[in-house]
């Protein structure tokens, strides 16, 4: 690139080196997360006319216009640094979920606070406990600060395996974290479980609870109402959710935390960036949460579509996990991988898992009408390639 600044190779050599050296062993050996191909890359480099984006997640009618009113009307504010305490949102967020704003704590996505989690509380050699297959930074960030990582499994139905969880709680464990439902299989953890895995935990240990997908779930009847449930349990405790998916917001990068007790938020104020959150993500959360019928408008959609790509998926031959959020994971009988990089051809993109034992499963998530049609037409015709 700036070839005019060209170090020699020796110079370039001893820095390397020199860094590797330098860096922290928990940074040193980290694994970097997998972020997926964007939309530009795959349609520069195949060509292809229209991508269906299946492999975030998103929210495939995107934003309430709500929110990008907001947004042009702050626009002209953009030289004012946004406010630190995120108060208008923490306000609004109080209200909505009847927890107390100096008990809400507001991240740069979600994943912003599970980087808070980790640095406030993990020293070297704690233990974490947390899901296989599961969410990369849920196992990341707990293994950049040198803990040490007990990975869970789910049953051979792929849902929540109570009891591997109650034996690994049964050990001194310095944090728990997991996503419900989770994220990739999109199994739900019901009340009972909930309760059995919340009760089974350490009394010291920090209980984190990631709700990316609350909103798919909610009126589930067998939906864990888990402030209700945590609130009656003297253990530390956090729960995550995010403005990144039923919201649609994930490009603004905005989630919060509902926490146990004050001092917690305390806590991560002392370790995260003081301006986290900027002025165009305050403002848009706060316009997306007085459009509650956009967020219905999507689950409705979402969990409709879901439906239908799941029995074509089925019908297909292919083992699909049940799912209670905007994706689905199935196991495609082959290296996911190969086949995603063939599904790139057509326009699609997925999200290949590489966990240990899951080589061979994709999450897809729940796009609209043609983008589902796109990924499952393309996956008839690599099929039919395949058989001849
Ligand atoms: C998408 C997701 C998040 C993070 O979302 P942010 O965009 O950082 O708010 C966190 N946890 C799980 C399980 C997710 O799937």
């Amino acid at each position: 690139m700036a070839s005019d600044l060209a170090v020699p190779d020796t110079v370039f050599d001893n820095q390397q080196q020199l860094l590797k050296k330098l860096a922290r062993p928990g940074a040193r050996s980290l694994s970097v997360y997998n972020a997926g191909l964007s939309a530009e890359a795959v349609q520069k480099k195949y060509g292809v006319a229209h991508i269906a984006k299946l492999a975030s997640n998103e929210n495939p009618l995107g934003a309430s216009p709500q929110v990008v009113t907001a947004l042009a009307a702050d626009a002209c504010f953009s030289a004012i640094y946004s406010d630190a305490s995120s108060a208008a949102l923490r306000d609004a967020l109080a209200a909505d979920t009847g927890v107390a704003a100096e008990n809400i704590v507001i991240g740069n996505g979600s994943e912003d606070i599970l980087h808070m989690l980790a640095l406030a509380f993990l020293n070297p050699g704690d233990r974490v406990v947390t899901l296989i297959p599961s969410f990369g930074l849920h196992e990341i960030f707990p293994r950049m600060m040198g803990a040490d990582v007990t990975l869970v499994g789910v049953n051979a139905r792929q849902e929540f395996d109570v009891e591997a969880w109650e034996n690994a709680l049964s050990a001194p464990a310095k944090m728990l974290i997991f996503s419900n439902p989770s994220n990739p299989v999109g199994c739900m953890l019901n009340r009972e479980g909930f309760t059995r895995i919340v009760n089974a935990a350490p009394a010291d240990c920090v209980l984190v609870i990631d709700e990316a997908y609350f909103e798919y779930c909610e009126n589930d009847p067998e939906y864990p109402d888990s402030l209700r449930v945590l609130a009656e349990q003297p253990r530390p405790w956090i729960v995550l959710r995010t403005f990144s998916k039923a919201y649609g917001l994930a490009g603004l990068r905005v989630g919060y935390g509902l926490a146990s007790h004050p001092e917690l938020v305390n806590l991560l104020d002392r370790v995260r960036t003081p301006f986290n959150i900027n002025r165009s993500a305050q403002v848009a959360a706060v316009a997306a949460l007085q459009d509650k019928q956009h967020v219905r408008d999507s689950i409705a959609l979402v969990t409709a579509l879901r439906e239908e790509m799941a029995a074509e998926l089925t019908a297909l031959g292919f083992n699909v996990a049940s799912s209670s959020a905007n994706f689905l994971f199935f196991d495609c009988g082959c290296p996911a991988t190969e086949l995603a990089q063939r599904l790139l051809a057509y326009g699609v993109i997925i999200k290949p898992w590489r966990e240990t034992g899951y080589e061979n499963w994709i999450r897809v998530s729940i796009g609209n009408e043609q983008d589902n049609r796109q990924f499952i037409d393309s996956l008839k015709r690599i099929l039919t390639e395949n058989a001849a």
